[in-house]
């Protein structure tokens, strides 16, 4: 299965048919076909890649946690025989999620403890998470909602919309709504557009988004039809997941492109994962793909303390290095903020490498990104005295 070169440059390209020699392209496009062949199970995964042990053991533990699931388009992705696959790692199960450290936690975030209303989280203040399907088109290993989504963990998640709308109206400081899930677009054109109906008609909502790694997994899904709808919800922004740049084949470029072209500004979220992409070369390269893809890198998460992710998490110091090797050295909108979701609830919190030396009320001394020192004064306009002394003379 060797890729084939797009016409606009190599560096997108598409893994078809890869391990379905056999499907027609009117069913490869069809994204209904590629649910239904998705590989769930330890046979199909047999079938087509060389399985270590530990894999192996994963796949039969993930059973009862978080499903397996693959749609073909990604499973082309995935290397037959190493193990080490950065696409690999993100979807196959290994026996590393049997094992949780001391600091695993079952909903990191603390999402449960703020929801008011089953499926709506409300942590900040002008804004509200609402989970509207615990379904996606693969499952992600590290995912932090591992608990509710794939309907095989511990916890199911309950979905209540009209107690969840009820709350949105009556709540009038919030002005943007953020559907997540699972993923909202595995919902039907249909039924997505009557959330997005009934949200566009709440007066104090001003901002649509939707969190999905569908674009990235089933590409065939953004159909001209799901764009024309979308566009009609201005302003609706989207939070795409892309974590390598290998995800970015030719089908995820132009499905961005459909998105772009409906309007909808892309921003990514990317997971640091050990072994996928803690490193700055594959990171630069990921930003500077999505950039051509009209998507702006938004947030770098630290892993979650999920259970069973501790074999896909970095030290926190990989990821203000990888940020530390972008600025400056790379184009300002490539370069994503990154954040720990603080354990327990705390929310989002930025962590940056630091450039501020030294700081008094006169003035700061800062680095710049190749470790010149520059002083400048804390007023903007420099201490008062000096001000008089010029008059003087
Ligand atoms: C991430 C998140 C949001 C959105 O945060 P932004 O920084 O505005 O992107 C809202 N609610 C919850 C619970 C979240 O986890
Ligand atoms: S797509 Fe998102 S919600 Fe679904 S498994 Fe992956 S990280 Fe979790």
């Amino acid at each position: 299965m060797e890729p084939t070169p797009s016409a606009s440059g190599e560096r997108f390209v598409s893994h078809t048919p890869g391990y379905w020699p056999d499907a027609t392209t009117a069913q490869w496009q069809d994204w209904k076909w590629q649910l239904k062949n998705r590989v769930t199970t330890l046979a199909a995964l047999d079938k087509h890649l060389l399985l270590t042990s530990d894999e192996r053991a994963g796949v039969i533990l993930s059973g009862t946690k978080l499903a397996l699931a693959v749609t073909p388009h990604y499973f082309n992705l995935i290397d037959r025989t190493d193990p080490a696959c950065p696409i690999r790692r993100q979807v196959i199960p290994e026996i590393g999620e049997g094992y949780d450290s001391p600091y695993d936690l079952s909903d990191p975030c603390g999402e449960d403890s703020a929801m008011p209303v089953p499926g709506l989280v409300h942590r900040y203040p002008d804004r509200a998470l609402f989970l509207v399907t615990d379904r996606c088109a693969s499952y992600c290993r590290y995912c932090t909602r591992s608990r509710v989504v794939s309907g095989v963990g511990e916890q199911e998640l309950h979905l209540d919309f009209d107690q969840a709308f009820a709350y949105l109206e009556k709540h009038t400081k919030i002005r943007d709504v953020l559907l997540s899930g699972g993923d909202a677009l595995l919902l039907s054109d249909d039924k997505l557009e009557g959330l997005l109906g009934r949200l566009r008609a709440i007066r104090h909502i001003e901002f649509l988004r939707i969190g999905t790694r569908v674009p990235i997994f089933l590409p065939q899904r953004i159909t001209p039809e799901l764009c024309a709808m979308l566009r009609k919800y201005h302003p609706l922004w989207m939070s795409v997941h892309v974590n390598h740049p290998k995800e970015l084949t030719i089908e995820v470029r132009d499905a961005f492109a459909r998105l772009a072209d409906a309007g909808i500004p892309l921003g990514n979220q990317s997971v640091l994962l050990a072994g996928v992409n803690d490193d700055l070369q594959t990171m630069k390269e990921l930003v500077h793909k999505l950039l051509l893809c009209r998507v702006r890198p938004y947030y770098l998460y630290q892993c979650d303390l999920i259970r069973g992710s501790s074999h896909l998490r970095t030290p926190v110091s990989k990821g203000i290095e990888i940020i530390e090797g972008l600025r400056g050295f790379t184009t300002g909108y490539a370069i994503p903020q990154f954040v720990i979701d603080a354990p327990g609830g705390g929310g989002k919190v930025p962590i940056n490498p630091s450039y501020v030396l030294y700081h008094d009320k006169e003035k700061v001394v800062v680095r710049n990104f190749e470790g010149k020192i520059f002083e400048y004064p804390e007023s903007g306009i420099g201490p008062v005295l000096r001000h008089e002394e010029f008059l003087m003379h």
